[in-house]
């Protein structure tokens, strides 16, 4: 899959009215007259430049009301704090941070692009302050919706039919969506989702996140209806794929599907997956060379096989060095199938039941796991190609644990730990020694569980009407897998499965 986060990390950290402001506070530092955000959007409007290429061509270098370098262009994006950042991790001057981040465009580009790969923090302007998404349609919205790839896709569908005889860019798009009084999104929801793309497809694709047409034949499929039918009934209804998924997909165990998934092959004998060049994707990866990986341990056949311990199995084979060490109980065994179910579907994985050790990939016990909920280990006594699951049984988990419902914590837990022995990482990275992270990590402003289960993070930055902090994706009945989950898990499995036609593909499974 060839995806890159800079269009979503462009949309995240651009934000045009905090920019305008922020520029207008730099020049009237400076002695440079009275400026507001509304006269310096005229005039860079009068220089013929979005303030976007504003932005990555002079603001992100210039001198801001503080006297640092960098306008910042969010709330959540310190520029100076960046440079600063590229600086340290290349040993460098911060003169040659800042050529190489120009090189690269911009701040939020490099990151993006380069820095992610090394390392560089992302910090928000005020020292913690998070991305809010105050429901989960917000969160969807700002994932899987992006205007200037929605813009581009649209442009592509008229200039494939020559509407009105003549070419279309962005550009042109955005300025005749303007004219007819539409943002890009109220054009998605009411017109673009039903619309016939560049390739002939029913729906213009709102990003490369979301392939709207995949999303309407999984639904035709799940109901056992026809995608015309279903585009109808959408259409009908008022409702755009994102907003389905948001409220009734997402507990339908639909899940949107990137656009553009290739096969990936591995050309060496390690384990550690490739770098998808994409920062959501990359952050997650467990990057470990022992990690016992699916797509290499599980048979061409495409069935991953678990088994839960017994009681006996237990007793003679001691696989984790824990205290009270005890069996799946039935709640348990329900809940994990499914789990099984969801990933089944979100990866085209088969997951089958196995009586055995041997043949086993994943393996499911209980234990006293302390104050941990659920762990995960690579390795099952002597046999290697197997990953160990364990739940908590008698710490502060246990009663969640005890009836994983789905969407209860306790089904968080067991998601959380089958995204590990599928080889999901951690988003936070940890510290290797003084200089060096052990992995990627994702800017600390969206590392929560709205954006991936794999967070420690419960996003504790919404408030209700009557005050109260809520988190939509931590409510019980909603725990589930989050869009980076979805997104990572794709990039490893594709949507067919192991060595199928997407997804990375193992030379020794090949073989
Ligand atoms: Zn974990």
């Amino acid at each position: 899959m060839s995806t890159s986060s800079a269009p979503f990390f462009q949309n995240l950290y651009f934000d045009e009215n905090y920019y305008l402001t922020e520029k207008a506070k730099a020049l009237n530092a400076n002695g440079e007259g009275e400026w507001t955000a509304a006269t310096t959007a005229q005039a860079i409007a009068d220089a013929h430049m979005t303030p976007w290429e504003h932005f990555s061509r002079f603001g992100a270098f210039e001198q801001n009301a503080n006297g640092a370098i960098g306008i910042n262009p969010s709330p959540f994006f310190s520029v100076s704090d960046y440079l600063s950042s590229v600086a340290y991790v290349n040993y460098s001057s911060l003169t040659a941070a800042i050529n190489e981040v120009r090189e690269a465009g911009d701040p939020i580009t490099h990151y993006a692009t380069k820095g992610y790969i090394k390392n560089c923090t992302v910090s928000s302007v005020e020292e913690g302050d998070m991305v809010v998404f105050p429901t989960r349609h917000d969160l969807n919205k700002t994932f899987y919706f992006n205007e200037g790839q929605y813009l581009e896709n649209k442009a592509a569908a008229l200039s494939s039919i020559n509407f009105q005889g003549q070419s279309w860019t962005a550009e042109s798009t955005a300025k005749a969506l303007a004219n007819a009084g539409m943002t890009a999104w109220e054009h998605f929801v009411r017109f673009g989702a039903f619309e016939q793309d560049a390739f002939g497809d029913i729906g213009i694709d709102p990003s490369q996140y979301f392939d709207i047409s995949r999303y309407y034949s999984d639904k035709a499929d799940l109901i056992g209806s026809s995608v015309e039918d279903v585009i109808e009934a959408f259409h009908a209804a008022h409702l755009d794929p994102i907003s389905h998924y948001t409220h009734y997909g997402f507990l339908e165990q639909l899940t949107p599907r990137a656009t553009g998934l290739d096969p990936i092959y591995m050309q060496n004998e390690s384990n550690v997956p490739p770098r998808s060049g994409d920062a959501l994707i990359d952050s997650l990866l467990i990057r470990e060379d022992t990690w016992a990986s699916m797509n290499r341990i599980a048979g061409d056949d495409n069935i991953v096989h678990y088994h839960f311990l017994s009681k006996e199995e237990i007793a003679t084979e001691v696989p984790i060095d824990y205290p009270n060490e005890t069996p799946m109980t039935e709640a348990q065994i329900r809940g994990f199938e499914q789990a099984f179910e969801v990933l089944a579907k979100m990866t085209g994985i088969s997951f089958e039941e196995t009586s055995r050790t041997d043949n086993a990939q994943i393996i499911c016990m209980n234990a006293n796991l302390g104050i941990s909920s659920g762990i995960t280990y690579t390795g099952f006594g002597t046999k290697e190609d197997a990953v160990i699951v364990a739940l908590d049984n008698t710490g502060s988990s246990k009663d969640a644990n005890a009836n994983p419902v789905f969407g209860t914590p306790g089904f968080e837990t067991i998601c959380h730990e089958l995204g590990h022995a599928l080889g999901l990482e951690h988003p936070f990275a940890k510290q290797m020694d003084a200089d060096h992270m052990e992995h990627t990590n994702i800017p600390k402003s969206i590392e929560t569980k709205a954006m991936t289960i794999m967070s420690y993070e419960e996003g504790n930055s919404t408030s209700a009407s009557d005050g109260t902090i809520v988190a939509p994706w931590c409510e019980n009945g909603t725990f589930y897998y989050s869009p980076q989950d979805i997104l990572a898990l794709q990039y490893l499995y594709g949507t067919d499965g192991i060595n199928g036609s997407e997804g990375v593909t193992y030379d020794d499974v090949l073989a």
